[in-house]
């Protein structure tokens, strides 16, 4: 994948001492062969090439920095910015109903999106909003809306397949105007490939309803294609967007790279999955970064920062200054925290490196571990908790029993909890305060 490749990229300038020319041109065959395999279109990567080697050969290299993160920066810098630089979100400024239009190729998920951005514009923006379907050519394909739009509690208008595309979306308009819809998504028949009838009716479509957003739907497994696609769309249709689909499958990864050279147009979202809830705003820098194996670290910082509590983490910052031991319940407070944070996997995920780490050691810090130490602790008394050396052979059954645990698993809770007791009272209280202050922003 794309990830891996340029993992081998930053792994071998992370070994240079200096900027050289030399091994600017070495580093940049490496990029270019990760950009190529992963299917970014051949002009977009000799641009882009071009971009970074102007740009490293007259890079400053400050004192505290490795020319390998001088040139690291500056790969991630041009890919946001190859990639729009901020997310571009919806454009709805307009006197309502706003209109969406979505175009594409058959199979390329335009259906399913429809229903995913009406779900988000509901849920986000509580707003009202009505959907048709001018796929004639297909009942099924109406159906499959229809079906989607009633799951999502929004409205369907039904679509005439006797009629044309352009007067379905007319009526559609009629009829969201009238009813003060506040978003009209309209869905429309896609090719196998392009096709000029297939053109001349989105065209006639676009016309008739004059649209603020015209959003490209793209499959994001279909490489270079995609970019063939994206294209003739571009210049059929005065597009404002792209929605890049299935970026949850193992794609390549290049049509991310590729379709805002290509159409001139931000990807706006990207569907991350089947379900109508599977839609997320696209983030240029954040995919930059995790391409670059740094890791979502952006995202990351913002969930600690929304998700953890500050006044708990200052608390257990004092207690520690002060030099008292941790008890049971400090413990069931961290692990409380680190289960708000996604658990341990969502967490190990985001940290940059770990897309190294196989899955089966990722798998040994089980979730479910998690939950059930914290079932563990809340069956104990507040005397049991502070004092947890009077937990014996009675107490231990008990509270297996409330927790709906093993004794053995209460054994192994109370000796993880020593082996932690010990490994605090090593450590200066002084520099855990210190990192739970860190932690707490
Ligand atoms: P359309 O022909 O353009 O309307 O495409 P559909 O909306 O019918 O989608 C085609 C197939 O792709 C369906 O099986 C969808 O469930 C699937 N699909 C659409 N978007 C995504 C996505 O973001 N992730 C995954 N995994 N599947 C998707
Ligand atoms: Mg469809």
């Amino acid at each position: 994948t794309l990830q891996t490749r340029f993992g081998d990229v930053v792994k071998h300038l992370r070994g240079q001492a200096r900027l050289t020319e030399e091994n600017i041109k070495d580093s940049l065959r490496d990029v270019r062969m990760a950009l190529l395999e992963a299917d970014v279109a051949l002009p977009v990567v000799r641009d882009f090439i071009e971009q970074i080697r102007v740009r490293a050969l007259g890079a400053e290299v400050a004192r505290s920095l490795t020319p390998g993160q001088v040139l690291i920066k500056i790969v991630h810098d041009e890919l946001v910015k190859l990639m729009g630089e901020v997310n571009e979100t919806l454009n709805l400024n307009t006197q309502p109903p706003a209109v969406i239009l979505l175009a594409g190729l058959q199979g390329s998920g335009k259906t399913t999106s429809a229903a995913k951005l009406a779900r988000w514009l509901q849920e986000r923006h509580k707003k009202r909003v009505m959907l048709t379907s001018c796929d004639v050519y297909r009942p099924a394909a109406i159906e499959q809306l229809a079906t989607l739009t009633a799951e999502i509690n929004a409205t369907f208008f039904p679509s005439d397949v006797h009629a044309k595309p352009a007067q379905i979306a007319l009526a559609a308009l009629e009829a969201a105007h009238k009813q003060l819809y506040d978003v009209l998504i309209v869905d429309t028949a896609g090719r196998l490939a392009i096709d000029a009838m297939m053109m001349t009716e989105i065209q006639q479509i676009h016309a008739a309803l004059n649209p603020i957003e015209t959003l490209f739907v793209v499959d994001s497994m279909t490489g270079q294609d995609a970019a063939k696609t994206a294209r003739a769309f571009h210049e059929t249709l005065p597009l404002t967007g792209v929605i890049l689909t299935k970026a949850d499958g193992d794609a390549r990864g290049g049509a991310a790279l590729s379709i805002r050279q290509l159409t001139g147009q931000p990807i706006k979202f990207i569907g991350v999955g089947e379900k109508t809830a599977a839609l997320e705003p696209f983030y240029p820098d954040r995919l930059a970064s995790r391409i670059l194996g740094m890791g979502d670290v952006v995202t990351l910082v913002e969930e600690m920062q929304q998700k953890f509590d500050h006044t708990q983490a200052e608390q257990l910052a004092n207690k520690l200054r002060k030099g008292r031991g941790l008890d049971l319940v400090d413990f069931r407070d961290q692990l409380n925290q680190m289960n708000k944070l996604g658990g341990m996997t969502g967490l190990l995920d985001k940290l940059p490196g770990m897309n190294q780490v196989p899955d089966h050691v990722k798998n040994q810090i089980n979730d479910r571990e998690l939950m059930k130490l914290i079932a563990i602790i809340d069956s104990m008394t507040p005397q049991e908790r502070a004092f947890p050396q009077i937990i014996k052979g009675s107490r231990r059954r008990r509270i297996a029993l409330g927790s709906g645990t093993r004794v053995q698993d209460v054994n192994q809770l109370l000796k993880q909890f020593t082996q932690m007791q010990k490994m605090m009272k090593k450590m200066k209280g002084g520099n855990m305060a210190k990192l739970m202050r860190q932690m707490s922003g």
